[in-house]
């Protein structure tokens, strides 16, 4: 008999089993930050995501679509989760969706309080542009701070408290809050089935959000409007559980080939024509900050590169090798040259042919891949089986000649 492993994580099964049907459909995952996927610590600027979890979220990220909703700044959170792959990040409670701007009366207010709370020792006036937040993680007399920052407040012309752990969130009345939020979110994806998980009291609008599996991180579900509630420490195992869930899900699918819905074709299709819309518009950025940062765009570093590889190739064939029309490669080859990080010399023996070399300049640039498109690929690429590759890389492939008409 094989030995049984060792469960991903201490989940109850009736969680187990709606997690399992989630893997088996078109979803998104949404979490909150601190209390959540961070520990709560006593600076709010020391929550960090943990190596474990923040290898277990890169795995989870390229399985389903996944978005971070915080009571942080957007800025502020989005950089603690650089690099792992949400689709989205809002945050301010859901006002900060990184389109909408924030209101004015909010710097008033973080002055006032920063003024007449100025003499308690450990209280933090937080300014989150369109929120801000009062902590009293580090406070020494917290049932104080908090009355006399409660008093404040009241005072504060449109602001609506929401109370948190060792924080009092201010934000404007009538606002937007996580709720919102969720709801925007789903809609622009089209995905009706999500899953979202937080800690707060500020969580508890999103839980209740159709279509939505609430977990409430935390000892209890007394007063949530969450489906399950899981400790802080399990929710490690949770991400690696709905990971393996998904790998296992998509495996016997594809071995029965059960054929989707016409309405999850639709979904499908759309869905993957905005993530190809996305990478389109991603390359071109990326491209346009290493022109700014190290004077090649992403085409002028892969000519340079596949010149590299094999030097002295004709015009005609490096177009070839890089899938564009030779007129786009001349313009690149032009700028190139220009800048003396390419020449040009008659091939011997047939001078009417001209064969393309890269300088020692041009070589210079390749050597240096950091904050390149090269760098990105690798770094998602390293993330994948080789399994995993091969297939998206058919996908890929079929895809360019079904547009190609071939
Ligand atoms: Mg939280």
């Amino acid at each position: 008999m094989s030995p049984r492993l060792e469960p991903a994580a201490k989940v109850a099964p009736a969680l187990r089993e709606a997690l399992e049907r989630l893997a088996h459909e078109h979803c998104a995952l949404v979490f909150d930050f601190d209390g959540t996927l961070a520990a709560i610590t006593s600076r709010p600027a020391a929550a960090e995501l943990d190596a474990p979890t923040r290898a277990a979220l890169r795995l989870l990220t390229p399985r389903y679509p996944c978005a971070l909703l915080s009571g942080r700044a957007r800025r502020d959170v989005a950089r603690r989760v650089r690099g792992i792959g949400f689709r989205a990040v809002i945050g301010s409670h859901g006002l900060d969706d990184g389109r909408r701007a924030p209101d004015p009366a909010v710097r008033k207010w973080v002055r006032r309080l920063r003024s007449r709370l100025a003499g308690l020792g450990g209280v933090q006036v937080e300014d989150k542009r369109y929120s801000l937040s009062v902590h009293f993680r580090a406070a020494q007399r917290p049932a104080l701070a908090r009355r006399r920052a409660l008093e404040a407040i009241a005072r504060l012309d449109g602001a609506h408290v929401v109370a948190g752990k060792r924080v009092l969130n201010v934000l404007p009345r009538q606002r937007r809050d996580k709720a919102d939020a969720l709801r925007e979110l789903l809609e622009g994806w089209q995905i009706q089935r999500a899953l979202f998980i937080g800690d707060d009291a500020t969580d508890e609008a999103a839980f209740a959000v159709r279509g939505v599996l609430g977990i409430r991180v935390g000892r209890s579900l007394r007063g949530s409007a969450a489906r399950f509630v899981v400790a802080r420490s399990d929710v490690r195992g949770l991400i690696d559980l709905l990971v393996e869930l998904r790998s296992a899900a998509s495996m016997p699918a594809t071995a029965r080939a059960r054929r989707p819905s016409p309405v999850d074709r639709g979904e499908h299709v759309l869905d993957f024509l905005r993530q190809l819309w996305a990478v389109d518009h991603a390359l071109q950025r990326r491209s346009k900050q290493m022109l700014r940062e190290r004077g090649v765009t992403g085409p002028q570093r892969l000519a340079l590169r596949l010149l590299l590889l094999e030097p002295g190739i004709s015009a005609g064939e490096l177009a070839g090798a890089m899938h564009v029309h030779p007129s786009t490669l001349t313009g690149v080859l032009e700028r190139l040259e220009r800048r003396r990080l390419v020449r040009r010399r008659a091939r011997p023996g047939d001078l009417r042919s001209v064969e393309l070399h890269a300088t020692p300049a041009g070589a210079a640039i390749v050597r240096e891949t950091r904050g390149t498109v090269e760098d990105a690929v690798r770094r998602s690429l390293a993330r994948h089986t080789q399994r995993e590759l091969d297939v998206a890389r058919d996908v890929l492939r079929e895809l360019e000649q079904e547009l190609l008409g071939e």
